[in-house]
């Protein structure tokens, strides 16, 4: 006979008063009317990590319509929405004053302003389910049972009931996300056919609410997005009809314009662009290549053997360029670093804002070039090697992909003469001036010489080395964490990943922790290099979902891009590679 909501009501008035870790006979699956719920795990005392539980209810009580969930954006999109409509129910029913530490708490992450894959919320066309977290009540660690009986027998069914039916939700919020989602997933497909790398729409809004608050900027001042004629582009979306906006080329863009005309904010936009964003949110339809990547300098990171010799040649102190390795890289090697690092794993969009790069990576004018001479400069600027990143024949290396690059700079011209097009944000609206910054270039040469050394060379291969990971920490074989959006804790390490800027979740964050390992104990067998390991970990999430990241059953995970868990590989301090043939 399987246990019923009865059963725990009994067991759990039988535990009143007794210790706290007499709680741990309450572990185990109980048959409510509709749904069933598990215990998976339960807390050492009330002030402990929060007990973890889930319910799931088969999809004949759930009872979402198939078209909900059948199509890969609609399904992600859904589970989305019930993580949000679950979380915001917990904050109402979560009652603190019920005991002791986290006695009380009833919780899922709150998702923010993108739509993305969680563990939290699982659907299959036979069941949904709900992964959260409950602070099982006690007075000091006394078990208060009748307490826990509320929680778990009373105000559980009304999450459920109130949170994964489909009755209970408001029907027109649900389609709006699920088409917004598919619409933007749509409009993602079509950039390459267009030889598009970004797209904003028309009537966009692009500002956020301040620098820590990701929500839309709401003031009668926010002059929505228009795009320039000569870089009007229209699409057609599944759900949205047709939809005009500026759609940015494959190739070298350039955004300059005076301080303040938000160019860093469009450029922020694009940067999330390769997620999906909630309705109202004002990016719903501003969308960039998926694998587009932010770059920046970093100072202080620290660098493992990567093949800095595109940028770098020379260095003073005698060091490897080739094979590039630092504890504390400067402004320019870190950014250099960062370059190559996403370039190892695929990206093909690069997206730099002047607010955040290192100028001497980026320029060096033709004065600075008379004073200090190439043999004394060990960098060559970026603006020098763009043109051969973009158009690999100009690279010399068959068969290398093209990557095209966003920039902001509204302080230098010297990019005018390698751009393919060229933006003016003027009071936040862009203007097409491409044909005056080419005359202007033509009018007023630069008199610098370029830099690049011959073509980009064929860049070395890094092999990751598993020994070089270590997950324990004292007692414990395995402890991971991540310490909200700032760093990944990964044994005794902390992986500092506060510059990469495109993680945006800290399920994210847990989940390239457990990535990590999983890369580590599974696919760096010493053969794989950075792009093999980082290809297998994506496809072993691929094709188990996040469960495959942990052996439990557990809410914690977002998904994440390869590039974003490359980062963090790259960050960790004690990483080593050995060269690959
Ligand atoms: P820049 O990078 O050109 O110096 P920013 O993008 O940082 O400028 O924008 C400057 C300010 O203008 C920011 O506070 C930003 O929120 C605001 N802003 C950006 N775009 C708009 C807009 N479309 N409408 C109203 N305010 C905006
Ligand atoms: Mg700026």
């Amino acid at each position: 006979m399987p246990q019923t909501a009865a059963d725990l009501q009994r067991l759990l008035s039988r535990l009143d008063g007794k210790g706290y870790p007499a709680y741990k006979d309450i572990r185990g699956s109980y048959e409510f009317n509709y749904f069933t719920l598990f215990i998976d795990h339960v807390q050492g005392d009330p002030f402990a990590a929060p007990s973890r539980l889930r319910v799931r209810l088969p999809m004949t009580a759930a009872g979402f319509p198939p078209d909900t969930y059948s199509q890969p954006s609609r399904r992600i999109a859904l589970r989305d929405f019930l993580a949000r409509a679950f979380s915001g129910q917990c904050r109402t029913l979560a009652d603190r004053s019920r005991g002791s530490g986290k006695s009380g708490l009833l919780a899922m992450d709150r998702p923010g302003q993108e739509i993305l894959e969680r563990s939290a919320i699982v659907i299959t066309a036979d069941a949904v389910e709900a992964r959260f977290v409950a602070g099982l009540p006690a007075q000091g660690r006394r078990i208060l049972g009748r307490q826990a009986a509320q929680m778990l027998c009373e105000d559980v069914p009304r999450l459920v009931e109130a949170s994964l039916k489909y009755a209970s939700l408001n029907p027109q919020q649900l389609t709006a996300h699920l088409d917004v989602a598919e619409d933007a997933d749509a409009l993602r497909g079509q950039l390459p056919g267009l030889g598009l790398v970004a797209f904003v729409a028309d009537g966009s809004s692009l500002p956020r609410r301040s620098g820590v608050d990701d929500r839309p900027l709401q003031s009668s001042r926010v002059t929505p997005f228009r795009s320039p004629a000569s870089l009007r582009v229209e699409v057609t979306l599944p759900h949205a009809g047709r939809v005009s906006g500026m759609g940015l080329s494959a190739g070298v863009t350039l955004i300059v314009g005076g301080g303040y005309h938000g160019k860093s904010t469009l450029l922020s936009a694009l940067e999330r662009g390769v997620y999906n964003h909630i309705p109202g949110d004002g990016r719903e339809l501003v969308v960039t290549e998926p694998t587009a990547v932010k770059i920046r300098a970093e100072a202080g990171r620290r660098v493992a053997g990567v093949d800095l010799r595109p940028f770098i040649n020379n260095l003073p102190d005698g060091s490897e360029a080739a094979a590039f390795h630092t504890d504390n890289a400067s402004g320019s090697t870190s950014q250099a670093a960062n370059i190559i690092e996403a370039l190892e794993v695929g990206a093909k969009v690069l997206l730099l804002d002047e607010d955040t790069c290192a100028t001497n990576l980026m320029i060096r004018d033709a004065r600075m070039q008379a004073l200090v001479e190439k043999s004394g400069e060990p960098i060559t600027p970026f603006v020098d090697r763009v043109r051969q990143l973009t158009y690999p024949p100009l690279g010399g290396i068959e068969g290398r992909q093209a990557v095209s690059v966003i920039l902001v700079l509204g302080g230098s011209g010297d990019y005018f003469d390698v751009a393919d097009t060229v933006i003016r944000m003027d009071a936040y609206t862009p203007h097409e001036v491409t044909a005056a910054a080419k005359a202007i270039a033509a009018q007023h040469p630069t008199g610098r010489a370029i830099e690049a050394v011959g073509p980009w060379p064929a860049l070395a291969r890094r092999i990751p080395l598993a020994e070089s990971l270590d997950p324990s920490k004292g007692r414990r074989e395995v402890s991971i964490k991540g310490r909200a959006l700032r760093a990944v804790l990964f044994g005794t390490e902390e992986i500092d990943v506060t510059a990469v800027e495109q993680l945006i979740d800290e399920g994210q964050v847990r989940a390239i922790g457990q990535a990590l390992n999983l890369a580590r104990e599974r696919f760096m067998d010493g053969h794989r290099d950075m792009a093999e390991v980082t290809a297998a970990v994506m496809a072993a999430i691929a094709q188990h979902g996040l469960d495959a990241l942990d052996a439990r059953l557990t809410g914690d995970y977002t998904a994440f891009r390869p590039y974003e868990f490359a980062a963090a590989l790259n960050r960790l301090r004690t990483l080593r590679v050995r060269p690959g043939e």
